[in-house]
């Protein structure tokens, strides 16, 4: 590697991979190839992951600052998740296959490992529910922990070795987000919710499960979830055109993206929730469709679809770096405020005709607060999993951690595989907070059904064009004035 690093022709190697690497995740998740072949991605690209240019890049984030520093940055944190990956591929690689081939045995049924979430949340007996539940845990404590163990003591190792004292404080010092500053904010918002939760939750798990929290176990959380009761809102039939519509209201004729490309045929590979992929920023950008219908199909294609008019909207003259890489609390930020719309009784109304939503608005509170307490409690397991602390302790601090967080037993076992990589657990907590006050701007400015406005179209485009040059405490700063602060979720609930 040459030693003065030149970032343009190194941005334009990077686009190259992750193009690659989205086209891969893309034709095989959408089902058009059975392989998942990014192993040659890697080799073909080896040079991008030298530990020698990861510090070319280092010294170039230390230098003077400006744009040149935060391209450097952005580019820095795909070198190391880069290097990391491709140091932990191998047990990624048998993670995916073992994880395809796993089946579990529930009551002489046999069930694919990967099937069995999805059969679990749609399960009418408690009973049934708790045995899936088991039987997948234990799979996952003979076959996966032991890969998950290896490449998360790798990771911890190779952190250590690129010169950081721990894998979180290089995260801390690559996403350039005070990680010990938002645990305190998420801690905050557990204490302040824990008096409300069971009074919030206990009559939605009653008519949604057919029972309260002290009955309830960690394998009924799903069946919550997936709330079956409010299917009749959720139309499988409507699901395109309720999207078509919102983004309609908003300006954006779906159809004519010529840079949006619809996957919406069905194959028997192909994974049954909608994603996005980015293949290239904004011109080739897939959204996958599924095949259902019922709320948590509607939510997540509604999220997917976030994403997607994110990077579609964004200016083609930015370079790679800020078109497609940066603070991910961004992109998400959209993807929630779509998703959220699935639950606002003004736009069940709008585009679906629901009257009477007020008990679906009442669910979809708890769940969210259920579902933030988690992942406060998350944040506060992942500062103790990175931060050096012997990884022994580690699986009784999650159970204990989550367990309080969600008021049910929670198992130990899944201490590895809750755990998303470069905590990106943060960039969630982040997107939910930016998110929230988004959405008030935009009640504010264009009443509580700003998703027929144009002019509030308008302005996410121009938001959107920016992609993510801009960190999402500064993109709020600059369109609302305010700060990221979790305490805002409290409005929420
Ligand atoms: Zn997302």
């Amino acid at each position: 590697m040459p030693l003065a690093l030149d970032l343009d022709s190194y941005a334009r190697e990077s686009e190259r991979f992750v193009s690659e690497m989205d086209r891969e995740y893309y034709l095989h998740f959408a089902g058009h190839k059975e392989e998942f072949e990014i192993e040659e991605i890697y080799e073909r690209h080896a040079g991008l992951f030298d530990r020698e240019v990861v510090e070319r890049l280092r010294e170039r984030v230390s230098s003077n600052g400006g744009e040149e520093t935060r391209r450097a940055r952005y580019l820095l944190e795909l070198a190391v998740g880069g290097l990391l990956g491709r140091e932990t591929k191998r047990e990624e690689t048998e993670l995916a296959e073992r994880e395809a081939a796993l089946e579990l045995e529930v009551g002489g049924e046999r069930l694919p490992y990967r099937q069995s979430a999805v059969t679990q949340a749609n399960e009418a007996d408690p009973e049934r529910r708790s045995a899936i539940e088991e039987a997948r845990l234990d799979v996952l404590e003979s076959e996966l922990n032991p890969l998950h163990l290896r490449a998360l003591e790798r990771a911890h190792e190779l952190a250590r070795e690129l010169g950081w004292s721990s894998y979180r404080e290089m995260y801390g010092d690559l996403k350039q987000i005070d990680l010990a500053a938002l645990e305190r904010q998420t801690s905050a918002f557990l204490e302040a919710t824990a008096g409300a939760y069971e009074a919030t939750l206990e009559p939605h798990l009653r008519s949604q499960v057919g029972f309260g929290l002290d009955e309830l176990r960690r394998s009924d959380l799903p069946y919550f979830f997936r709330a079956r009761g409010f299917d009749d809102f959720f139309p499988q039939e409507r699901l395109i055109e309720a999207l078509e519509g919102t983004l309609g209201g908003l300006g954006i004729v779906l159809d004519e993206q010529q840079n949006v490309r619809l996957d919406t045929e069905q194959r028997p590979l192909k994974s049954p929730r909608a994603f996005c992929a980015p293949v290239h920023v904004p011109g080739e950008v897939y959204l996958v469709i599924p095949r259902h219908g019922g709320r948590d199909d509607y939510a997540a294609l509604f999220h997917e679809a976030g994403h997607t008019e994110h990077y579609a909207h964004v200016n083609a003259a930015l370079p790679f770096e800020f078109r497609h890489l940066g603070d991910n609390s961004v992109t998400e930020g959209f993807a929630f405020l779509f998703e959220h719309l699935t639950e606002d009784p003004a736009w069940l109304q709008a585009m679906l005709g629901v009257t009477g939503s007020e008990e679906y608005a009442g669910y979809a509170r708890a769940s969210k607060l259920l579902f933030l307490r988690r992942y406060a409690a998350k944040m506060s397991y992942e500062l103790e999993l990175h931060g050096g602390r012997p990884l022994s302790e580690m699986p009784d601090l999650y159970a204990s951690l989550l367990g309080d967080a969600v008021a049910v037993d929670w198992p130990a076992r899944t201490w590895l595989s809750d755990v998303d990589p470069g905590y990106y657990v943060a960039n969630y907590l982040r997107a939910w907070a930016f998110e929230t006050r988004l959405r008030n701007l935009l009640r504010e400015r264009f009443g509580d059904e700003w998703f027929t406005q144009p002019e509030a179209g308008d302005l996410l485009r121009e938001i959107w064009s920016e992609g993510q040059r801009l960190d999402a405490d500064e993109l709020l700063a600059q369109v609302t004035g305010e700060r990221i602060d979790f305490a805002v979720m409290l409005e929420e609930i």
